[in-house]
């Protein structure tokens, strides 16, 4: 538990805040010094080929030590953190033996971790948790997944009498502004499949996320002193608006739950000649999805007839573009994959947590990629902001199903 706690720190003092302004790979280059530090531990506690390349992904191998030919797994998570809340000077704070009640975070500016806002603390009772100062975040996403890799990779090495096949480890750069997957080298991974330990609670396991599309929506108007306006003037921040109001009015994120998609205004900016719209499409089902890329079409083709005469041209210009898709499609053929970490989490007393995810994960994209990647649970809450914490013995408990998972491949034939 000590070393845990102590590698978890060691990681999370490392400031790794990703720069979505930046087009360079990493974002930013603070993001080296931990990437850095990583390769040196990884070599130092005897992984093979650890591999860092001008980007910054890192690769590993841990050799096996049986006979048989068996799968080859990968366990994957990102050093970097959101560029939501800042993560600079991570002050993180123990509170063992964990009360059940408030928790301050800075007694200064009166900030409390308190289990009437956030009661899934009450899950945690009697355990180590860490928290941050109530300044940052803490960055248990992710940097508790690699401590989780990097600690049962460190166990097998240090115990040859567990028996597994080839396992390696990939740490990324930049998955908080969703680029962590564009230069995984997949191929030189040479996995038949993988985990990212990317996910919160204690249990969960995920293989469905949404598929994902952004839309572009530029409206064009005309301008005319408004004294003479009549019949003349379109107003081009109204038209957006009218658009606006022709999408399905319940189906927005504050108003939908579990396999339930969405429209999703993110932004919005307009004078009298032109407003540019941004959306964001979502749906876990896939023939709902162009369902709705559909739609969004359709109104602008409405728009477009309509105003034919009087304009021109196409008074709205839209682009549709798939962000992501839904790794179900790609996982549900070997379904073997969860079946192996549901097992691997019942062996060891964890009762499974298999729910969709409402959003989209490094492993979705690297499914597409030719390597199907299922999220199991890395422990922390309250991801991005100043209320993350992470238990202990949740962390833990993930490296023991690492450990479960590469002994129960390992009798895989
Ligand atoms: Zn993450």
């Amino acid at each position: 538990m000590q070393h845990i706690t102590d590698r978890f720190i060691s990681y999370v003092t490392v400031d790794t805040e990703a720069d979505p302004n930046s087009n360079t790979t990493p974002s930013s280059a603070k993001q080296w010094d931990l990437a850095n530090k990583l390769v040196e531990e990884l070599k130092a506690i005897g992984l093979q080929d650890v591999s860092i390349d001008d980007k910054a992904y890192i690769q590993a191998t841990l050799p096996s030590n049986i006979d048989e030919k068996v799968p080859t797994i990968g366990f994957i998570s990102h050093f970097d953190t959101t560029p939501d809340f800042t993560g600079a000077n991570v002050k993180p704070q123990i509170v063992p033996n964990y009360d059940g009640g408030d928790i301050i975070l800075n007694k200064e500016k009166n900030i409390v971790l308190s289990p009437s806002y956030f009661e899934d603390l009450l899950l945690y009772k009697g355990q180590t948790l860490i928290t941050t100062d109530g300044t940052t975040l803490l960055g248990a996403d992710d940097k508790a997944g690699i401590t989780e890799i990097v600690t049962a990779m460190e166990y097998l090495i240090k115990n040859p009498q567990i028996k597994h096949g080839t396992i390696k480890v990939g740490f990324t750069p930049d998955e908080e502004i969703g680029r962590g997957a564009d230069f995984f080298d997949v191929e030189k991974f040479g996995c038949d499949w993988a985990y990212t330990m990317d996910g919160s609670q204690i249990g969960e396991l995920e293989y469905e996320n949404f598929n994902a599309a952004g839309v572009k929506l530029k409206f064009k108007g005309k301008s005319v002193h408004p004294g003479y306006a009549k019949g003349k003037m379109i107003n081009s921040m109204l038209l957006a608006t009218k658009y606006i109001a022709k999408l399905p009015k319940k189906e927005v994120p504050e108003r939908t739950k579990d396999y339930q998609g969405f429209f999703h205004v993110v932004h919005l900016d307009g004078s009298i000649e032109e407003t540019n719209v941004q959306l964001i499409i979502r749906d876990h089902n896939r023939k709902k999805f162009e369902k709705r890329k559909k739609l969004v079409q359709k109104i602008a083709d409405k728009f477009n007839a309509k105003y034919a005469k009087q304009f021109g041209e196409d008074i709205v210009e839209i682009e549709v573009k798939d962000q992501y898709y839904n790794m179900r499609e790609k996982v549900e053929p070997m379904m073997h994959i969860v079946d192996i970490a549901e097992k691997a989490m019942k062996n060891l007393g964890i009762k499974p947590i298999i729910k969709p995810i409402r959003g989209g994960t490094d492993g979705s994209r690297l499914s597409y990629m030719g390597l199907p990647c299922p999220n199991i649970f890395a422990g922390g809450h309250n991801f991005h902001g100043k209320y993350e914490y992470v238990p202990v013995e949740s962390m833990q408990k993930a490296v023991d199903v690492i450990v479960e998972i590469a002994q129960i491949v390992a009798k895989q034939k």
